[in-house]
C-alpha cells in the first residue's frame, strides 16, 4: 500500500535549515495497523503530512497504492487524497455550526457526490462508529469521544484505503481513548489500513507494528501482538465496579 524510500523533508528558515525528516524508508502493507512513535519534534507529523499528500518531500520517493506521488500536480494530489485517504486529528476539526451528519457529508461534497447518496453514506458511516442516534447533534452537543467518532465517520465516508490519525486520543481521557482504540481495531479487522501517531506507549501497544522516530529517522521498527482495547475496557469497568 505504502512504499517510501529515502524520504526527506527540510525547511529553509532564516535561522538555517531544519531537517524534519532525514531519509526515511518504510513499507506498509494493506491491512496493517502501525503506531508511529517518538518524542516531540522527531518528525512524526511531517511524515503523516507527506503520507497524506498534504505536503511534498524535498527528497526521496513515495508510492501510494502503486501511484508515484511525486509525479502528481496539485489537483492530482488532491484527487488522490480525497479518494484514498481519511484523516483524523487530535482536535477533531469538525465544523462547529454543522451537525454530525453534515460534518460527515463534507468530503463527499468535495467529491461531487449527489445529495441523496451523500445522506445515505453519511448515515451508514455514523452507524459504523455507533452514532446513529446523534446524527443531528452539533459538535458542542457531543462529548469529546463522540466528536472523535464523528471525525472518524467523516474520514471513512469515501471508503479510503488508508486512515491516518495524528494523536487521535491526545485530547481524550483514558477510558474514552480506549473506546476509540477499540473502534480503530474493529475497523482494522474489517480491512482498513491504519497509521496512527502517538507519543503514548499505552496507545502504541494496541497496534500491530511500532515504528519509532528520533531526529527525523527511524530508530526502531517492530511487530508485536497488539493488546485488545475491548479487553482493557472490560478490565477497567470491573475495576470501577469493585
Ligand atoms: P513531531 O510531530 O514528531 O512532534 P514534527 O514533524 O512536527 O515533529 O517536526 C519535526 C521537526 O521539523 C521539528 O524540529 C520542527 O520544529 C520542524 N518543523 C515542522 N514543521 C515545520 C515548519 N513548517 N517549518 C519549520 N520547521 C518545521
Ligand atoms: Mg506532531
Amino acid at each position: 500500500m505504502i512504499e517510501i524510500r529515502d524520504l526527506a523533508r527540510a525547511y529553509e528558515l532564516d535561522s538555517g535549515r531544519v531537517v524534519a525528516l532525514d531519509g526515511v524508508s518504510l513499507d506498509i502493507d494493506e491491512g496493517d495497523m502501525v503506531a508511529v512513535m517518538g518524542p516531540s519534534g522527531s518528525g512524526k507529523s511531517t511524515l503523516m503530512n507527506l503520507l497524506g499528500c498534504l505536503d511534498r518531500p524535498t527528497g526521496g520517493l513515495y508510492r501510494l497504492a502503486g501511484v508515484p506521488v511525486e509525479t502528481l500536480d496539485k489537483d492530482g494530489l488532491a484527487a488522490l487524497r480525497n479518494r484514498r485517504i481519511g484523516f483524523v486529528f487530535q482536535q477533531f476539526n469538525l465544523l462547529p455550526r454543522t451537525d454530525a451528519l453534515g460534518n460527515v457529508e463534507l468530503p463527499m461534497i468535495y467529491a461531487g457526490v449527489d445529495r441523496r447518496t451523500r445522506r445515505e453514506k453519511a448515515l451508514r458511516a455514523l452507524a459504523r462508529v455507533g452514532l446513529s442516534e446523534r446524527a443531528h447533534h452539533r459538535p458542542t452537543q457531543l462529548s469529546g469521544g463522540q466528536q472523535q467518532r464523528v471525525a472518524i465517520a467523516r474520514a471513512l465516508v469515501n471508503d479510503p484505503s488508508l486512515l491516518l490519525a495524528d494523536e487521535p486520543t491526545g485530547a481524550l481521557d483514558s477510558r474514552t481513548a480506549l473506546e476509540i482504540l477499540a473502534l480503530f481495531q474493529e475497523l482494522n479487522r474489517e480491512g482498513v489500513t491504519l497509521v496512527l501517531v502517538t507519543h503514548d506507549a499505552d496507545v502504541g501497544r494496541h497496534a500491530r507494528r511500532v515504528v519509532r522516530f528520533r531526529d527525523g529517522r527511524i530508530v526502531e521498527d517492530r511487530r508485536q501482538e497488539p493488546l485488545d482495547a475491548r479487553v482493557a475496557l472490560e478490565a477497567m469497568t470491573r475495576e470501577t465496579a469493585a
